[in-house]
């Protein structure tokens, strides 16, 4: 058609917006990938004979890898060792039941996962059990990599709030299309040129359909999951982010999670009764064993005290090498203990013949020994574990080197023990041996504490002034769990609880009535904890759940938001996982809570933005041709509004600074739509203002009935400062942006007058003049288009004025019924 300007200036139009849209989803791709590489897969091998903690990636054929309960198998291997070893191979075979592994060559002709029995899979999840074996095959080249390759080419589902942004694109496109047809079949019918019309359809398609909204939403939620990985959590899906948002209740492990998880040993009582406090800090010997009464002579207290110490280290996996602890924190307290008695190396003297490990079902763990040197006395067997099981298995009791029968009064004596040093905050272990497991003599307990996390008590606080419930699960005893609690602020005496056992013996429906009350569940496994979330959410709760262990996957799983342990947390539960807590603190649940909440709120206020500004071009020049004026904008002002519009001004508000109010609003309702009625009211209100500002002032300086430049740029500006002084209004829906500060969102900052620039260029600069058909405006007309545009933002911070006096308003009455209550 000969229009070359045109053909040029379009044609750079759309390589811009491409451009930007292009580098956009390029960067919420980059940010997704760079999230996985946050928590690298470890995995224990054997090098030099050494065993050594080794990133996965770093493995080679060759190496040897040491497999254990709750492992992601790191590689392809082939296993020369296998006790109990069952893999869950699911990921490959659909098979849910695990596979049990050998270490046998296999002759076989299928080339099927699960008949190779003695190969361990990369990927796959060690259920139960452990093993060695030899790498044969790391990353692309292991089986894991040919399904790897096939996920690379899906591409990933899209969560929940992208769903429904892009049904909002199609509606708005469909309703888009039927105005813009409408516009030019009536333009058509006025008489005026086809082409023109066509050119301004165009143009208006491009406009109104918020085409950017989808990927701005992407890139939102993919810079807040950066800035949570930040924080020291990591999201693991998208859709997780929108979630956090609206939990409210949080059932958290104790110990590790709202305990520091460094174990130490303060008191000690034995089976004759001597009782001792114990000092010093720390996984090394020093302090000492203070023993508290006079009841005997010093040498008997002692060496009862040495005997439960020795059982201590004999039934135990942990050692302290240089002050370092490998192993469990709890069984690291005990050989610490024995330090400050000068024991060293007790579990070298013995050989272990058979090991019950310790779980968190049985809460017990006992080992079978004989001494390697010396006399070969029978076996024995050394036991440790909660009391109440400890308990269970005894029959007697030491009393200095006599044993004897154990009485029930002895037995209540034990009881009556443990209570007082749980109530003190302390974790209970107690100790027997025995030739028999179930006949064995008890000859003690410890108390272990276990700080609260600094920090933890302000955050269940804030979190339950926001609405969210927090509940505690531990497998301690009640008084050692309500001691935590009430130091934690968040149980008073008198409060509900509940045990493991009891839920058991609570049906669903009765479990699910009690449960709101409850505060903390102690003794608990596991299984409780699946019961838990299903009940929580029958009552319609929201659940994020944190967990550690091997069995924790399945309630992780069926919680809203399953909160892994990043230290101590196995593979399995990590997996199975929304979201890992690097450092194990609830500090940080609640740090993504509050970006959950900002990022949605934020999200919402760039979608009411670009709804404004959509609706309003298109009703702008759908009003003009319906009251037969020229069109206020040409084609190219139009696009130039949609590149300088959608992109930059938009995106910046998703990266507002989360604002502490939002934080401290309850949690939003999951069914709760993102255009909720106020959205689209406050959207009609800006842009009728937008309307009819933009109308008034081409109107005004078209009294001429001639359209001139200096009439389409005075209007072109309009619009644009119109817009602009909406995106600032739209950085909160409630709070006045002089209080948010005017510069505190640097992004907005530099958008906004990257684009008032932008827009002085096209107005002043004679090459841009040409294609935009503008001209130069005088220092008054900027300052009558300011003061005009200037009326969107102050009716928005006037209707931000009222809803502030609203919400008081109804806190003061709150206030006033609970007081009259
Ligand atoms: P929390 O829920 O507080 O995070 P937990 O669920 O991890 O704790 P467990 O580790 O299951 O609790 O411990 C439950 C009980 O088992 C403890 O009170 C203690 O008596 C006993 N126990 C803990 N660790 C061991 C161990 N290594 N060997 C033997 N008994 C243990």
């Amino acid at each position: 058609m000969q229009q070359i300007d045109d053909a040029f200036s379009i044609t750079a139009a759309i390589i811009i917006v491409v451009t930007v849209a292009f580098v956009q989803e390029y960067r919420s791709e980059k940010s997704l990938e760079e999230l996985n590489k946050l928590v690298p897969p470890v995995c224990n091998c054997l090098r030099g004979g050494q065993a050594e903690t080794l990133f996965a990636r770093l493995l080679v054929p060759g190496d040897i890898v040491l497999l254990t309960t709750g492992d992601r198998v790191p590689a392809d291997l082939r296993l020369f060792e296998a006790v109990d070893l069952s893999i869950d191979e699911s990921s490959f075979t659909g098979e849910t039941e695990p596979s049990l592994k050998t270490t046998y060559p296999i002759n076989t002709k299928t080339n099927s996962v699960s008949d190779r029995l003695n190969i361990a899979f990369m990927g796959t999840l060690v259920r139960c059990g452990n093993g060695r074996g030899i790498v044969v095959n790391t990353g692309v080249n292991s089986e894991f990599g040919e399904i790897f390759k096939m996920m690379q080419s899906e591409e990933a589902p899209k969560t929940p709030l992208q769903k429904s942004m892009d049904s909002l694109g199609t509606q708005l496109s469909f309703y888009s299309f039927g105005i813009i047809g409408m516009i030019m079949t009536l333009g058509w019918i006025q008489g005026r040129p086809v082409l023109e019309m066509f050119n301004i359809g165009v143009s208006l398609a491009v406009a109104a359909i918020p085409e950017g909204l989808p990927i701005v939403v992407t890139v939102t939620l993919a810079l807040g999951v950066m800035r949570m990985a930040k924080r020291k959590a990591i999201i693991k899906r998208l859709p997780t982010v929108e979630t956090l948002g609206c939990v409210d209740t949080i059932c958290s492990d104790k110990t590790g999670t709202l305990t520091k998880n460094e174990m130490t040993v303060t008191a000690m009582v034995t089976s004759e009764l001597y009782r001792a406090d114990v000092s010093g800090v720390g996984y090394n010997g020093s302090g000492e064993i203070i023993l508290s009464e006079d009841i005997d002579s010093y040498k008997k207290q002692m060496d009862s005290m040495k005997r439960l110490l020795e059982i201590g280290c004999i039934c135990n996996n942990a050692d302290i090498t240089g002050g370092q602890l490998r192993g469990q924190p709890t069984e690291g307290a005990l050989i610490a203990a024995a330090q400050k008695l000068d024991m060293f190396g007790i579990k070298d003297k013995y050989l272990r013949l058979q090991e019950f490990p310790f779980s968190s079902e049985q809460k017990l763990m006992a080992v079978k020994c004989i001494p390697k040197f010396g006399p070969k006395d029978e076996e024995k067997f050394y036991v440790k574990g909660a009391l109440e099981k400890v308990l269970s298995l005894c029959t007697k009791y030491c009393s200095n080197d006599v044993i004897r029968p154990l009485d029930a009064d002895r037995h209540k004596q034990f009881i009556s023990e443990s209570q007082y040093l749980g109530r003190k905050g302390l974790r209970v272990l107690a100790f027997a041996y025995g030739t028999k497991l179930d006949d064995l003599s008890f000859v003690g307990m410890v108390g272990i504490l276990d700080p609260p996390r600094p920090g933890v008590r302000e955050s269940i606080r804030t979190l339950q002034a926001s609405g969210v419930s927090v509940k505690m699960l531990t497998g301690d005893a009640m008084d050692t769990a309500c001691a935590i609690a009430t130091r934690l602020g968040f149980y008073a005496t008198g409060n509900a609880v509940i045990s493991g056992q009891e839920i058991d013996a609570l049906d669903d429906h009765s479990f699910a009535m009690r449960i709101p009350s409850v505060s903390v569940f102690y003794r608990v496994g596991p299984a409780h904890k699946l019961r838990i979330v299903k009940a929580l959410q029958k009552n319609g709760a929201v659940v994020g759940m944190t967990g550690d262990g091997v069995n924790d996957g399945v309630a992780l799983k069926k919680a809203d938001i399953g909160i892994a342990m990043g230290k101590i947390g196995t593979d399995v539960c990590k997996e199975a996982a929304d979201m890992i807590l690097i450092d194990d603190d609830f500090f940080t649940i609640m740090a993504a809570i509050e970006e959950g909440k900002g990022i949605f709120h934020n999200i919402r206020n760039f979608v009411r933005f670009q709804l404004s500004t959509s609706i309003a071009a298109l009703s702008l020049i759908a009003f003009s041709t319906l009251m037969h004026i020229p069109n206020p904008l040409n084609a190219m002002q139009i696009l130039w509004i949609n590149i300088i519009m959608d992109g930059p001004p938009a995106q910046s508000l998703g990266v507002e600074p989360v604002d502490h109010d939002i934080l401290i609003q309850p949690p939003r309702n999951v069914k709760e739509p993102m255009i909720t009625r106020e959205l689209i009211t406050s959207v009609l209100i800006s842009s009728s203002i937008i309307i009819t500002g933009t109308l008034f002032v081409f109107i005004n300086e078209m009294s001429d009935k001639i359209v001139t430049p200096r009439d389409t740029t005075m209007t072109f500006t309009c619009f644009v400062f119109f817009d602009m002084f909406n995106a600032l209004s739209c950085r909160s829906q409630v709070k006045s942006v002089f209080t948010i500060g005017l510069l505190t969102n640097k992004p907005f900052v530099i958008s906004v007058t990257g684009s008032l620039i932008c827009q002085m260029l096209v107005i002043y600069l004679p090459q841009l003049q040409k294609i935009f058909v503008t001209e130069a405006l005088s220092v008054g007309d900027l300052l009558f288009l300011f003061c005009i545009t200037s009326t969107v933002f102050i009716v928005s911070e006037v209707r931000k004025l009222f809803k502030r006096r609203a919400i008081s308003r109804e806190k003061r009455n709150q206030v006033y019924q609970d007081h009259m209550v």
